[in-house]
């Protein structure tokens, strides 16, 4: 099996927030030139998530509202615990939701084609921002 690999970087500006990288996994497969395939889109960080959703920002916020009742950030956490009198980073929330959404989405590639339904789009989901985040978009064929 080949792959083309190609990172990509995303600067968020708050601590939670969901953008749609849809048009750059779009513009690295068509340069790719693979006719059938799969494309993996990959995340390497713990505290942020990819998925296949719709691009409506009124259910970005309706998402963010769940994440937050599952995982609150001001909750109670070992993870956020002092250690050795150091305050640690206060975001087990996002470890958590991190964890429950996944770091990646796999789609097939057909004809050149990315195979996404009509109103399906690849978010990439910040959970502990404004941080500079990487995000790996490989096609294999
Ligand atoms: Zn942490």
């Amino acid at each position: 099996m080949k792959a083309i690999s190609k990172m990509i970087t995303i600067r968020t500006r708050s601590r939670f927030e969901i953008i749609d990288i849809t048009a750059e996994v779009e513009k690295i497969v068509r340069e790719a030139d693979v006719d059938n395939g799969f494309v993996l889109i990959h995340e390497p960080h713990t505290t942020a998530a990819v998925t296949i959703n719709e691009n409506d920002p009124s259910l970005f916020t309706d998402f963010i509202n769940i994440y937050t009742k599952i995982a609150p950030p001001n909750g109670e956490y070992e993870h956020n615990r002092k250690y050795m009198g150091i305050p640690s980073e206060q975001n087990a929330h996002a470890h958590i939701i991190s964890s429950l959404i996944k770091p990646s989405v796999v789609i097939p590639v057909i004809n050149g084609r990315i195979m996404l339904g009509t109103w399906q789009r690849v978010l990439f989901i910040e959970l502990d921002g404004p941080r500079t985040r990487e995000v790996n978009i490989i096609v294999y064929y």
